[in-house]
């Protein structure tokens, strides 16, 4: 199978989350084979080792040109199997617009792909393995699909131990995953805006809990936020820099844990000496009863 780009270049404006600024995208097609984002000329390819920071979104930087809050787009090219793209940003953050990836799946169907002239490589999980932080982990497992099993676990009785398993192609994406919104706690925005952060958030743009349950409206699907938590994750490992294939079971991922898995599971091609990273020592199946 060939590597894909979008069939004709295509723009967006939106609101960026924190700085509340507009900001521009222009999406030019490539045959470059990854993606590229260009933020004052300066290219910043779209892998873990470009993250700059994992605080609240993905931040990618190169010399003194950064880009954050990519992970909402590139779990739409990810999904949608775009492999080859430029990104113009006129601005230091992607816009949020309705905190999903919907904007970007609907675009990238609207415009079309197109193969290029490059053979798409595959990351294809060999055998079990085990990226742990604290008591949150990733157990990647090989399988010929790409799978994702996630348990959230957060101290809310809405989101409390909860697992739900899908297998990410673009049907399930854009019927399932891709619309889902992030979600935040009203005590949480109240701290930002104080701080002066999150400018541009508002209640369109996320679903926000306080104590008792949801403070603007109703959910767009059941189970929201672990769903959105699975978008984040398909965005995130696409920071491999290639198309992933295997099951990932997760346990309270994040950002962090994500990108520390995409840049782990690259590397256990080769011996690493870290004590968070080796084969499961226990079977396949987690059991979360505890
Ligand atoms: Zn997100």
């Amino acid at each position: 199978m060939k590597k894909r780009t979008l069939r004709k270049e295509f723009s967006l404006n939106g609101i960026g989350l924190h700085s509340g600024r507009k900001t521009g995208l222009r999406f030019i097609p490539s045959d470059h084979g990854k993606i590229t984002f260009l933020r004052k000329s300066t290219p910043i390819d779209a892998h873990f080792s470009n993250v700059s920071s994992t605080n609240f979104a993905v931040t990618l930087s190169s010399g003194n040109a950064s880009i954050s809050t990519v992970e909402h787009l590139l779990a739409a090219l990810h999904a949608m199997g775009v492999d080859s793209l430029y990104i113009e940003v006129d601005g230091p953050e992607i816009p949020v617009f309705d905190g999903s990836s919907r904007v970007f799946f609907e675009m990238i169907e609207s415009v079309g792909t197109v193969p290029i002239d490059s053979e798409r490589e595959y990351f294809k999980v060999k055998e079990p393995v085990q990226v742990s932080m604290g008591d949150k982990y990733i157990l990647f497992l090989p399988s010929d699909r790409f799978e994702v099993k996630y348990t959230i676990s957060f101290n809310h009785p809405l989101l409390d131990k909860i697992t739900e398993s899908f297998t990410i192609t673009p049907d399930t994406f854009r019927s399932v995953i891709g619309f889902s919104r992030t979600f935040t706690f009203l005590s949480v925005v109240n701290e930002l805006k104080s701080k002066g952060l999150i400018k541009g958030g508002s209640f369109d743009n996320a679903i926000v809990l306080d104590d008792n349950g949801i403070v603007n409206g109703e959910l767009r699907i059941e189970n929201e936020w672990l769903k959105h938590k699975v978008l984040d994750l398909v965005g995130d490992i696409y920071l491999i820099g290639k198309p992933f294939i295997g099951k990932m079971v997760v346990y309270k991922g994040g950002h962090t844990l994500d990108v520390r898995a995409a840049r782990h599971i690259t590397a256990y091609q080769e011996p690493v000496s870290e004590m968070s990273i080796g084969r499961p020592s226990y079977g396949y199946v987690p059991h979360f009863d505890k």
